[in-house]
C-alpha cells in the first residue's frame, strides 16, 4: 500500500471503472478502491438484469453486460483495483499529494484523487420477520442476479418503491406467479407509467400489507402470511425495503457539499486542489444522474487530474488511435 499512485479513484461503480480506463489511457498510474466485493456500483447492486436503453452505442443492454463491457475496457490499461475497502479519510500533504485511509487505518498514497463514490456505500435493509435468517441466500434475496433462477417459480417481492415494480415486471416474464407486497398505500419514486404497467400486468399487488410470518421447515420456506391473514405460497422472496446507506463523509474530508454531493464546474474540480469528482457524487446545474453523464465527467476529471500532475499535460485527448492495445 506504500506505493504511490498518480491517480486514486474512490468508488468502482461504472463511473469509477471508466475513469480508471481513461486515466490509464493517459498513462497515469491508477488505482481504484471499492467497498463492495465486486466493481459495478448501483448498476450491479440494483439492476443487473434490467435493460438499459440510454447509454450511447448500446441500443438495450443489461446492467450486468454493461458492467462487463466497462470492466473489459478498464482491463485494457490494467489498473490496480482494491475491493472490500472503504475509504474513511483523505488528508492533503504539504507536497500536494494525498493520504487516503480505510476503515482499518490502512493507508494509500496518491498524487491526485478522483471521487466517484456516488452518495456513499449501501447495504440492503434486511427482511425483519422472525425466523427469516435460515432462508437468507437460498430463498430470500436482495437483488436479481440471475433471472433464470425464478423460472416457473412463485415469487413475492416486498417493496414500496419503483425498484419493486421493476423487479416484479421482469419476474412476470419468467415466473409462475408474482406477488408485490407494499406496506404503504402507494408506490414511492414512481413515474405514472410504472404503475400503469404494473396494473396491466399479471402481478398480484397487495397494498397496506406486510409479511407477518414465514412457513416451512428448517430446510425450506414454503409460504408466507400477510398481515391480513392471506397465505401465499412462495419459492422465493425478493426484498427491496430501502437501503442502509452510509453517506460519504465528504464534508468531513473538507469538501464543499450540496445535499450530500460535491459541487463542481465543468472541469470537475472540487474546492480542494487535486481532488476531482465524477458521476453521482458530483452536482452542478442541470446535472443528470445517469451512467453516461458519469462517463463524460470521468473524462473531464481525469483530464483535470493530468494537468494537476503536470501543468504542461494536454487538456484533452482528441483521438484514441492507441497502438498499444490488442483489441
Ligand atoms: C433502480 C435504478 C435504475 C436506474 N436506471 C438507470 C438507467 O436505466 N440508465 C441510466 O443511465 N442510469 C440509471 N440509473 C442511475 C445510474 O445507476 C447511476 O447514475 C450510476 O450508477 C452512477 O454511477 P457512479 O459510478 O457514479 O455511482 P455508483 O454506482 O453509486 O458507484 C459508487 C461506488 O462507490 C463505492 N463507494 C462509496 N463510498 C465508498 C468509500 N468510502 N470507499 C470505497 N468505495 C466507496 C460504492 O460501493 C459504489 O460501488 C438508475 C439508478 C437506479 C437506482
Amino acid at each position: 500500500m506504500s506505493e504511490r499512485f498518480d491517480v486514486t479513484i474512490i468508488g468502482g461503480g461504472t463511473t469509477g471503472m471508466y475513469a480508471a480506463f481513461y486515466s490509464g489511457m493517459r498513462d497515469l498510474k491508477t488505482k481504484v478502491i471499492e467497498y463492495q466485493p465486486e466493481p459495478g456500483g448501483k448498476v450491479s447492486f440494483f439492476y443487473p438484469e434490467k435493460k438499459i436503453y440510454d447509454v450511447g452505442g448500446f441500443p438495450g443492454i443489461t446492467g450486468e453486460d454493461l458492467v462487463h463491457e466497462v470492466k473489459k475496457q478498464t482491463d485494457l490499461v490494467n489498473p490496480t483495483v482494491s475491493t472490500e475497502e472503504k475509504i474513511h479519510s483523505i488528508e492533503k500533504q504539504e507536497d500536494g499529494s494525498f493520504i487516503l485511509e480505510n476503515e482499518h487505518g490502512e493507508q494509500h498514497f496518491s498524487k491526485a484523487v478522483i471521487i466517484a463514490s456516488g452518495m456513499g456505500t449501501f447495504d440492503m435493509q434486511p427482511l425483519q420477520v422472525n425466523g427469516s435468517e435460515k432462508f437468507e441466500e437460498e430463498q430470500i434475496h436482495y437483488s436479481i442476479q440471475n433471472l433464470n433462477q425464478y423460472e416457473g417459480k412463485k415469487v413475492a417481492v416486498i417493496s414500496q418503491s419503483r425498484v419493486g415494480i421493476d423487479w416484479s415486471l421482469a419476474l412476470e416474464k419468467v415466473s409462475d406467479e408474482v406477488h408485490l407486497v407494499n406496506c404503504g398505500d402507494e408506490f414511492k419514486a414512481v413515474y405514472e407509467n410504472d404503475v400503469d404497467q404494473l396494473n396491466a400486468s399479471s402481478v398480484q399487488t397487495h397494498l397496506n400489507q406486510e409479511v407477518e410470518q414465514l412457513h416451512g421447515d428448517e430446510e425450506m420456506m414454503t409460504s408466507l402470511t400477510l398481515k391480513d391473514g392471506l397465505e401465499i405460497e412462495v419459492d422465493h422472496i425478493l426484498v427491496y425495503e430501502g437501503l442502509q446507506i452510509e453517506k460519504s463523509m465528504y464534508a468531513e474530508w473538507g469538501l464543499e457539499t450540496e445535499k450530500g454531493r460535491i459541487p463542481v464546474g465543468t472541469d470537475m474540480c472540487s474546492n480542494i486542489e487535486g481532488i476531482f469528482v465524477a458521476g453521482d457524487a458530483a452536482i452542478y446545474p442541470s446535472k443528470t444522474m445517469l451512467i453516461a453523464s458519469g462517463f463524460t465527467e470521468a473524462m473531464a476529471a481525469v483530464n483535470s487530474a493530468a494537468m494537476y500532475l503536470d501543468p504542461k499535460a494536454k487538456s484533452q485527448v482528441y483521438s484514441t488511435v492507441v497502438y498499444k492495445y490488442n483489441t
